[in-house]
């Protein structure tokens, strides 16, 4: 019997699935099929977490599936060597597929499968799911290239599924019995595609009438951000259904911006779909350079800046017990609900590289490893922003006494992260070594016992990395390449 097959990857859901209607339109039976690469295990970016992330939404999909008629194979392994097993059963004419922008490992295993097709006179079809476009030589005319895959129609739900007679779908094993211990996480979502859905609708509903106001404060930003990232990694969402249903709303807000059902949304919608556009501007990064975890973009500035790993900094900054109250208080949130806002991620990073001039291939496989949504893209472009090793982005490093006055200004997310220093009143909660020893035996809390000191002077060290890195930026070496990393990677809105 010959069949079909989908290679689901980062794609989880049935709506607006180009490549799952293009199989089910082939006109011959279908198989669907989920291939966890035991490779993944043994990466330095990847979590217990985004593993049972992913099996929690494949068990929705396969309900989605089975509910028009479709079964869905789990396979835990090599993808060729289950192509090849499968394709002696039934035989395979046609493996459809959504384009994955991924790091080199990943991209490794597209083209082998496409070799073992050639191998096996099989059709492999990609389409793409997003705006990033591949095969491109410049950005020139990327964006426009983006926009109209964006504005698309969306692509038919299909309706019924025909499946080989006889084919059951796989359970989805639970994650001990692929070897690796379940993390917990608070304020964990609710995994798939109708789960998606509805973060979306409450978001455009009512939580995002804040967005634009309130999306920088890790306190304000846990309810005003869409919180919609852990679905586009695992694809239980596309970009172009967030963007569709957006305008649907833009376009009724516009109709009366000033009734009291409207008011607010105009700027938080825009702000929104500025950040949308942003998703796919960094994972064109990516495409270009699968290399992004272990080589900057501007490997001459890289180089230059000479960061040096040091244990006891890495240790303080990762378990969030560096003696910054906010900086602590942001990483043990993180910790523990595997998400923080925009801003607070930037400023963790920031410290990493400028304060603590810890290098940034460590510090984003820790962070990459901490955030739910992990999306190799996005992260690696931001870490080397937010690193200064980019060269065409200006020198950005985060205070952190700026931060958590400006954002936790009573101290109470300090309090409610770092219990050490809940009875630590706001006058010291941000420097809390300011307080006598009678202070701090009083509000319970010692210095250098109960809650460290402050690892290094903050202020001088980043002040030390800025100049450092400004200095390396005046490099003619680094000046050459910063103008090729413009011309494959900048943004053209403004030079
Ligand atoms: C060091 C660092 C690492 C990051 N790593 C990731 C990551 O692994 N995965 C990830 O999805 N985002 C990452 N981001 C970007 C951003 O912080 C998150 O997308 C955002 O906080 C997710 O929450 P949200 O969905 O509520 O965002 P919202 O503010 O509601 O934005 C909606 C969507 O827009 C996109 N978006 C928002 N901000 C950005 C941005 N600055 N760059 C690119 N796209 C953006 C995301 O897809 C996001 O889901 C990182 C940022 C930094 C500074």
């Amino acid at each position: 019997m010959s069949v079909s097959l989908v290679w689901f990857k980062r794609d989880l859901r049935v709506s607006d699935n180009q490549a799952l209607l293009e199989a089910v339109n082939s006109q011959l039976p279908v198989i669907c099929l989920f291939n966890l690469e035991s490779e993944r295990m043994h990466r330095k970016d990847v979590d217990s977490i985004h593993i049972e992330w992913e099996l929690d939404c494949l068990r929705e999909l396969r309900k989605s599936l089975e509910s028009i008629g479709g079964k869905l194979l789990f396979n835990f392994g090599s993808i060729v060597e289950e192509l090849t097993k499968i394709n002696q059963q039934y035989q395979i004419k046609k493996i459809f597929s959504n384009e994955e922008t991924g790091l080199t490992w990943s991209w490794n295993i597209d083209k082998s499968v496409a070799k073992w097709c050639v191998e096996n006179n099989i059709d492999f079809l990609e389409f793409p799911t997003n705006g990033i476009v591949r095969r491109l030589d410049s950005r020139d005319n990327w964006k426009r290239e983006r926009d109209s895959r964006v504005n698309q129609d969306l692509v038919k739900t299909p309706e019924h599924i025909v499946s080989p007679a006889g084919l059951e779908s796989d359970d989805i094993p639970p994650i001990h019995q692929l070897g690796l211990e379940s993390r917990e996480l608070l304020q964990r979502p609710e995994p798939g595609e109708k789960a998606a859905l509805s973060v979306l609708f409450s978001f455009l509903d009512q939580r995002g009438r804040t967005y634009r106001k309130h999306m920088s404060s890790p306190i304000t930003g846990q309810d005003a951000c869409s919180r919609l990232s852990p679905y586009l990694s695992s694809g239980c969402i596309s970009i172009r259904q967030i963007f569709y249903h957006t305008r649907r709303k833009q376009k009724r807000v516009k109709q009366n911006p000033r009734s009291a059902e409207n008011r607010g949304w105009t700027s938080s919608l825009s702000s929104f779909q500025s950040r949308l556009a942003w998703h796919c501007h960094f994972i064109q990064r990516l495409e270009f350079e699968s290399t992004m975890d272990q080589i900057a973009l501007n490997p001459e500035l890289d180089e230059q800046l000479q960061r040096e790993y040091d244990e006891e900094r890495f240790l303080a900054w990762s378990e969030g017990n560096t003696g910054w109250p906010f900086f602590d208080a942001c990483m043990r949130y993180l910790k523990a609900t595997g998400w923080i806002n925009f801003r607070m991620r930037a400023m963790l990073q920031s410290v990493a590289s400028y304060t603590l001039w810890l290098p940034w291939q460590e510090t984003g496989n820790h962070l990459a490893r901490l955030f739910l949504d992990y999306e190799p893209g996005i992260h690696w472009s931001q870490v080397h922003m937010q690193s200064g090793v980019t060269g065409i982005n200006s020198v950005r490093a985060y205070s952190i006494r700026k931060q958590s006055e400006d954002q936790d200004p009573q101290g109470d997310f300090i309090r409610e992260w770092v219990k050490e220093l809940s009875q630590v009143p706001t006058e010291f909660i941000h420097e809390p070594w300011l307080m006598s020893l009678e202070l701090q035996k009083q509000y319970g809390c010692m210095i250098g016992k109960d809650y460290p000191e402050p690892i290094i002077d903050e202020k001088s060290a980043r002040k030390e990395g800025v100049s450092k890195s400004y200095s390396a930026k005046g490099n003619a070496k680094v000046r050459h390449r910063s103008k090729i990393v413009y011309d494959l990677h900048g943004s053209r809105r403004r030079r």
